[in-house]
């Protein structure tokens, strides 16, 4: 066997491994998910105990003018024709933030504008607590119109043209992905 010929079976044989790998570990995390979606049944809200899962853990995009915006989402339900996120949130309280409207809200326009998704007007955030049950609870998703001036909003900021502002909760800045380039955010960590 020719030697261009062995490297080109090499190559096949690594693209299947890679594919077969994908499929097995894509299986256990379905397979983990179900389980625990069995066991929280009796917790969730309709969409989520009847629906069906379209998606687990995916990245996704949308533009916003000149600029391109990705996310990711847990799990993507769907119930009636329509898609509904739910965010898993490990916290002390089950407490809505801002920060989850706007999230959830940011990847439901990526189900519209990056997969052609009829989604719904509200998501869900799954909370883990220390010493109570998972809770879900519903939040309502911001309008178009809010989130590209949130999105308008992150960009000056992260271009420095504003400044941040510091949030009330200091929980906020303690996860926030952008405190290693936030001076009043790492002050504020630190005191
Ligand atoms: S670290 Fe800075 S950017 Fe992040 S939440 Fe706190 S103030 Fe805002």
């Amino acid at each position: 066997m020719s030697g261009g010929m062995i490297a080109v079976l090499a190559l096949v044989a690594i693209g299947f491994g890679a594919w077969a790998f994908r499929r097995w570990r894509n299986h256990l995390l379905m397979q983990h998910r179900a389980q625990y979606l069995l066991d929280e049944l009796p917790m969730m809200p309709e969409p989520l105990a009847k629906g069906r899962i379209l998606l687990s853990e995916e990245k996704l995009k949308i533009r916003h003018g000149e600029r391109r915006i990705y996310g990711r989402v847990d799990q993507i339900f769907s119930y009636r024709g329509l898609a509904y996120p739910l965010e898993t949130k490990t916290r002390k309280r089950a407490q809505v933030y801002l920060s989850d409207r706007i999230q959830l809200s940011a990847q439901a326009r990526m189900l519209r504008e990056d997969r052609g998704f009829r989604v719904a007007n509200v998501g869900y955030v799954r909370f883990v607590t220390p010493k109570s049950p998972v809770v879900y609870k519903q939040v309502d998703l911001l309008p178009d119109d809010e989130l590209n001036r949130l999105f308008d909003r992150r960009h000056a900021i992260l271009s420095g043209e504003i400044p941040p502002q510091v949030p009330t909760n200091l929980a906020v800045c303690h996860s926030c992905t952008h405190q290693h380039r936030c001076d009043k955010g790492r002050k504020r960590v630190r005191d």
